[in-house]
C-alpha cells in the first residue's frame, strides 16, 4: 500500500525573503511547517542588494535577528542627489540620524544574500527546508491542501502560503482552483494587465574612493536615474533605472517582459556619461568595476484578492513595488506579520497543535483579515514609490522642475517625512512585545494602544501638564489652603 504524503500545518512555497521570514515566525509559535524552494539553495548569491527600513527592521527585531543583520549591513547616513548631466549636487540630506531618532532604527543596506543567510541561520530545524522542490500544482479541498512538486513529491497541509515571488506558481494555481469552483472569487481587476513602466540594471561594483560609507547617491536625467550605495565591505550597490517605451508599460501578470544581455549592454552605454558625484565620478567608471549585475523589468501591482480556500499568496506574489524607495521587501516582512497575527487571532492555540485541523471558514476569516489590513496600505505605498520613481527620472518637465528646484527647498525634517510617512503605519507581530528602543515618533499600533483614541502626544502633554500642576500645587499648598478656606471649599 502506498504511504500517504507527509501532512503539515503549513506549506510555504518559496525560500526568498518572504518565505524565510514567515518560517521564523511560524517557528516561534511552534507551528508544524515546511518550506519548499525550487532551486538548490535558499541563500543564492545573485549579486543583489537590499535596504531595510525601520518598519521592516522592527519586525525582524521581534524575531531576534536584528543584531545579526546589523553585523552584515551598512547604515545610511545621508542622501546626495544630483543632476546626472552636469554633476551638480542638488541636495544633501543627513536623514539617517533622523530615522534613528524618530523610529528607533536606521535605514541600512546589505547584500540580499547576507540577509537571507542570517534568516536561514536562525531556522532551528533545517530539515523543514526542502530545496529542489519546484511546486507545479496545488489543490485546495475541504479537509486539506495538496502540493505537488516537479520531482514527484507530494505534501499535504492545512494551508499553503505562496511566497514564490512575482512569477508565482501558487498564484496561478490559486486562480485555477477558484475558477473551477467559484469563477467570481477573483475580482476582474486582479486579472487585468499590470503596469510595468521601468526596468533596471542592478549590480555590485568594487569600492571606489569617490563614494563614502553611509552615502546614498542619486543622479537624475530625463527618463533615467542612477543610484549608488556603499555596502559594509565598501562595495558599491549600483542601480540604473530607465523608463520603458509606452507600448511596454502594460502587460499581463503572467507575461512580464524579460530583458537580456543586449538590453544591458545598450543601457550601460547610455548610462556611461552620467555624472554621479560632484567630484566627477561617471557611471562608466563604476560600470567598469562591476563584479556582478543583472537586468530586470519593474512591474508594480497590488492584488485585491490574495486567497482562495486553503491557499494564500503574500510577498512579491501579491504586491510588487518599484524598488527605488526600497519598501518592497520591507512590505513582504509586514505581510508575513499580518498573516501570522491573523492566524493567531483566528485559530488561537489550534495554530500550534499538530496534527492540526483548521476549517476553511476559519482560514478564510484569517486571510480576509490580512487583505483588509494590507491592501489599502499597499496600494497607497506602491503608488507613492512609483511617483518617486517618475519624479526621480524627471519624466515630464513639471517633474523635472519639482525635483530640481522645489525638492531641494525641503528642510531635513520635511525630506525625512517622505520616508517616515511610509514607516509609522508599519505592521508588526502582535507578540512578542517589541524591544524597548528609544523612538520619538509613535508607530500607529502604539497610538492604538492608548485609551480612547488619545494620541501619545496628547497623553504625554496631559501627563506633563498634570505633573507641572501638581508641582505648583505642592509648592503653594499653604496659599492654596488659604484660598480654599476663604472660598469655604476646604
Ligand atoms: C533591483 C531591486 C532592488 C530592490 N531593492 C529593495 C530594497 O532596497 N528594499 C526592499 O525592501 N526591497 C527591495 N526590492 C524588493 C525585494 O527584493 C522583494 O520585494 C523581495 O525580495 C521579494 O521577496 P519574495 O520572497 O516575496 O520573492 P522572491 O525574492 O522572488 O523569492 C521567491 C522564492 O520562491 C522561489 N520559487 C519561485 N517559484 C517557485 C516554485 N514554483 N516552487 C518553489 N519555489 C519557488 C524562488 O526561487 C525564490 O527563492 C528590490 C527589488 C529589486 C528587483
Amino acid at each position: 500500500m502506498a504511504s500517504s504524503p507527509p501532512r503539515h500545518s503549513v506549506v510555504i512555497v518559496g525560500g526568498g525573503l518572504t518565505g524565510l521570514v514567515l518560517a521564523l515566525m511560524l517557528q516561534r509559535l511552534k507551528v508544524d511547517y515546511v518550506l519548499l524552494e525550487a532551486y538548490d539553495s535558499v541563500t543564492p548569491n545573485v549579486g543583489a542588494s537590499i535596504g531595510l527600513w525601520p518598519n521592516g527592521l522592527r519586525v525582524l527585531d521581534q524575531l531576534g535577528v536584528y543584531e545579526d543583520i546589523c553585523k552584515v549591513a551598512q547604515p545610511v547616513d545621508r542622501s546626495i542627489i544630483g543632476d546626472g548631466r552636469t554633476g551638480a549636487t542638488l541636495m544633501t540630506r543627513r536623514y539617517g540620524p533622523v530615522m534613528k531618532a524618530r523610529h528607533g532604527y536606521v535605514n541600512m543596506f546589505m547584500e540580499r544574500y547576507e540577509l537571507l543567510r542570517v534568516l536561514y541561520h536562525h531556522v532551528v530545524e533545517k530539515h523543514r527546508i526542502f530545496v529542489n522542490k519546484k511546486v507545479i500544482r496545488v489543490e485546495t479541498h475541504d479537509e486539506k491542501a495538496t502540493v505537488y512538486t516537479k520531482d514527484g513529491s507530494v505534501f499535504e497541509a492545512q494551508c499553503v502560503v505562496g511566497a514564490d515571488g512575482v512569477h508565482s506558481s501558487v498564484r496561478r494555481e490559486l486562480w485555477r482552483n477558484a475558477d473551477d469552483s467559484d469563477p467570481t472569487a477573483i475580482p476582474k481587476c486582479d486579472r487585468q494587465n499590470i503596469r510595468c513602466e521601468h526596468a533596471c540594471i542592478f549590480g555590485i561594483a568594487k569600492p571606489m574612493p569617490e563614494v563614502q560609507p553611509g552615502e546614498v547617491i542619486g543622479a537624475s536625467t530625463q527618463g533615467t536615474a542612477a543610484g549608488l550605495m556603499v555596502g559594509p565591505k565598501q562595495e558599491l550597490f549600483t542601480f540604473w533605472f530607465w523608463q520603458l517605451p509606452e507600448e511596454m508599460r502594460s502587460c499581463p501578470i503572467g507575461a512580464i517582459p524579460r530583458f537580456g544581455e543586449d538590453d544591458k549592454k545598450r543601457e550601460l552605454e547610455r548610462a556611461a556619461s552620467v555624472i554621479l558625484t560632484s567630484s566627477g565620478l561617471r557611471f562608466q567608471d563604476v560600470a567598469e568595476n562591476l563584479q556582478s549585475s543583472a537586468v530586470t523589468a519593474l512591474p508594480h501591482f497590488v492584488l485585491r484578492r490574495w486567497h482562495f480556500g486553503r491557499l494564500i499568496v503574500i510577498g512579491d506574489a501579491a504586491h510588487k513595488f518599484n524598488p527605488l524607495v526600497g519598501q518592497g521587501g520591507n512590505s513582504c516582512i509586514e505581510s508575513c506579520a499580518s498573516l501570522v497575527n491573523a492566524l493567531q487571532s483566528t485559530l488561537g492555540t489550534r495554530l500550534s497543535s499538530s496534527p492540526a485541523a483548521w476549517s476553511v471558514t476559519a482560514l478564510s476569516e484569517a486571510f480576509t483579515a490580512v487583505e483588509r489590513q494590507r491592501v489599502g496600505r499597499l496600494v497607497d505605498m506602491v503608488e507613492k514609490c512609483q511617483e518617486a520613481m517618475r519624479n526621480t527620472a524627471w519624466e515630464t518637465p513639471r517633474r523635472q522642475l519639482m525635483s530640481k528646484y522645489v525638492a531641494p527647498l525641503l528642510t531635513l525634517s520635511q525630506f525625512a517625512n517622505i520616508y517616515s510617512d511610509l514607516i509609522t503605519a508599519g505592521v508588526r507581530l502582535n507578540d512578542p512585545v517589541p524591544r524597548a528602543i528609544h523612538h520619538e515618533w509613535l508607530y500607529d499600533d502604539e497610538r492604538q494602544d492608548l485609551p480612547n483614541g488619545f494620541s501619545a502626544y496628547q497623553t504625554m502633554t496631559a501627563i506633563g501638564l498634570l505633573t507641572a500642576a501638581a508641582a505648583v500645587l505642592f509648592q503653594n499648598q499653604h496659599s492654596l489652603a488659604r484660598i480654599l478656606a476663604r472660598l469655604k471649599i476646604a
